[in-house]
């Protein structure tokens, strides 16, 4: 049986180079083409003898580089000219602590809404520079479920509202873009942003590092409405500074150059499928094939999020027994379906299937569950 589940693995050719099926939640599969164009353009780009990796962050070249990649993202993102895009370091995390220095202060709190682990992780950070209020927790159901709207009640001197729109670990998605009433709501959407149309307008704050539906790791994309930067305190310090940020155009100091071009690259392929709108409905397909077949597996493999939550990005699940589930992932990397196993916090199966991954993948690995559970039932 594993021999016939080989075959239908196909294998992805680039020139000379095999590619796998890459399940990762982050670093996560890049689109082929993307790697391709930054292969050709690695010694020399645009003409200049250079690589973007060698070039100043200052110089006229790479002004053209991070301008493009705004002007993608902001048409991508449906982003008004009222917000800012900036591109910043220290990852999504550096976020949970940035925006309570810069937002958060001393005679105000801050509500979260807590659907996952990384919410949880939000919170606790926010918690160490001000008055952290969890709202909200679906912990006590093991992060199956999110809010309806209706059972959020924000408190009223919240200075913000902060929610993760797809918990990256826990595969939980809200279906809605919450509205707190006025109150300025802060999204991480690390793991969703540009896998579906988001109305940027409902929100404060919008952040996501890039490495899962954006580009590679190292790059976080802050969406901030300017009116945020007239609340930063005075003598933040410089690099904590979202207004100072804004005020050098993502240049305070020198960014991840390589990054941001690549994202550049990025945008370019997903204007190309169509833009947002387009990958969403690839993304529904996708994630259906694999929620289907675990709904008609008779209770073989279990999904972790509710039905009505179930994260398009993250289809989490589990088998029989921790063993069948080992036994699985090490099955599934012998045979090119890499990445599988699950947040080491929470265990069980994890498939990331981001706008790069491709369908015939998802199809791949639905023959392999297939196989596998008639093999081990
Ligand atoms: N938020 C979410 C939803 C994430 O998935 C992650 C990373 N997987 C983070 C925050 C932290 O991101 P980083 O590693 O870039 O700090």
């Amino acid at each position: 049986m594993l021999t016939l589940v080989l075959r239908i693995v196909p294998a992805m050719e680039t020139a000379k180079v095999k590619r796998i099926y890459n399940f990762s939640s982050g670093p996560a599969v890049m689109p082929l083409p993307v790697l391709e164009r930054a292969r050709e353009e690695m010694l020399s780009i645009g003409g200049t003898g250079m690589s973007v990796m060698e070039m100043s962050h200052r110089s006229k070249f790479f002004g053209y580089v991070i301008e493009g990649t705004e002007r993608r993202l902001r048409e991508l993102l449906r982003a008004p000219n009222n917000y800012r895009i900036l591109f910043l370091q220290g990852g999504a995390a550096l976020q949970f602590s940035m925006i309570p220095m810069n937002f958060l202060p001393p005679d105000r709190s801050a509500d979260f809404v807590v659907t996952g682990a990384w919410g949880v992780k939000a919170a606790s950070e926010a918690a160490k520079i001000g008055k952290a209020n969890v709202i909200y927790s679906s912990e006590k159901d093991g992060f199956r479920t999110v809010p309806e709207q209706s059972e959020l009640a924000f408190s009223s001197d919240a200075a913000y509202v902060h929610y993760t729109s797809n918990e990256t670990i826990d595969g939980v998605e809200f279906k809605y873009e919450l509205d707190a009433g006025g109150i300025p709501v802060v999204c991480d959407a690390s793991s969703n942003i540009l896998s579906k149309p988001f109305d940027i307008e409902k929100y404060a704050i919008v952040y996501a590092g890039a490495q899962k539906n954006i580009g590679p790791s190292g790059v976080t994309i802050v969406i901030i409405r300017e009116d945020m930067l007239d609340l930063v305190p005075a003598n933040q310090p410089a690099l904590l500074d979202y207004r100072n940020i804004a005020n050098n155009h993502s240049l305070a100091n020198t960014p991840n150059t390589w990054g941001i071009y690549t994202i550049g690259l990025v945008c370019e392929w997903l204007e190309a499928q169509g833009g947002v709108g387009s990958i969403e409905k690839r993304n529904l397909e996708k994630a259906a094939i694999l929620y289907k077949f675990i709904d008609g597996s008779d209770g073989y493999y279990r999904g972790h999020a509710a039905n009505s939550c179930r994260s398009l990005m993250n289809v989490t699940f589990r088998l029989p027994s921790e063993d069948l589930e080992e036994k699985f992932c090490d099955e599934a990397e012998a045979i090119g379906l890499d990445g599988l196993r699950g947040h080491r916090s929470v265990g069980g199966i994890r498939a990331s299937i981001y706008n790069a991954f491709p369908r015939e993948g998802v199809e791949a690995l639905v023959e392999f569950m297939n196989d596998f559970a008639s093999r081990n039932g």
